[in-house]
């Protein structure tokens, strides 16, 4: 088995009466949520690209395009599940995939562990989750944004 590795890192805008669906979760006491042409789910979304760039499959945007409309409005863990489909049939196993969430809301650290059983049961792997403030600063920092940033291996076989 030869392994590869992939990165993949995602933004949205926080929006005042959108919906806050992040890491495969949904945060009902959050006054504001992720903007986006899909539920703006940036863990999944990151963990996504990390996967397809593992795999040498390109990313979120070229597998499905924002002018889809079978994707508009899709949840990050409905990526999740087709990447990690389109992933196997490209002939790799998926070793682990780590996420990490870079913003002041939603607070994922309460929710960690469920976070991880649903992007893992997505997945089909072990996804683990984790969360940082950047110290007030940049667009995660001044509450106008979420970022995540993930990493994926993938065992490839090898003749
Ligand atoms: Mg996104």
């Amino acid at each position: 088995m030869t392994a590869r590795t992939g990165i993949g890192m995602d933004a949205h805008r926080l929006e005042d009466g959108v919906p806050m669906w992040c890491a495969g979760l949904y945060f009902p006491d959050e006054p504001s949520g992720l903007e986006g042409h899909s539920d703006g789910d940036v863990a999944a979304h990151a963990a996504c690209d990390a996967l397809l760039s593992a795999a040498g499959l390109g990313d979120l945007g070229s597998n499905f395009g924002t002018a889809d409309p079978e994707w508009a409005g899709a949840s990050g863990v409905a990526f999740l599940r087709e990447v990690a489909l389109r992933v196997r049939g490209a002939g790799f196993e998926i070793g682990n995939v780590a996420v990490q969430v870079v913003g002041n809301r939603p607070r994922i650290g309460a929710r960690r562990a469920e976070a991880e059983e649903v992007l893992s049961a997505a997945v089909g792997a072990p996804v683990t989750v984790s969360a940082t403030t950047t110290d007030g600063l940049g667009f995660t920092g001044n509450g106008h944004g979420v970022a995540a940033i993930a990493t994926a291996l993938v065992l490839e076989a090898s003749g």
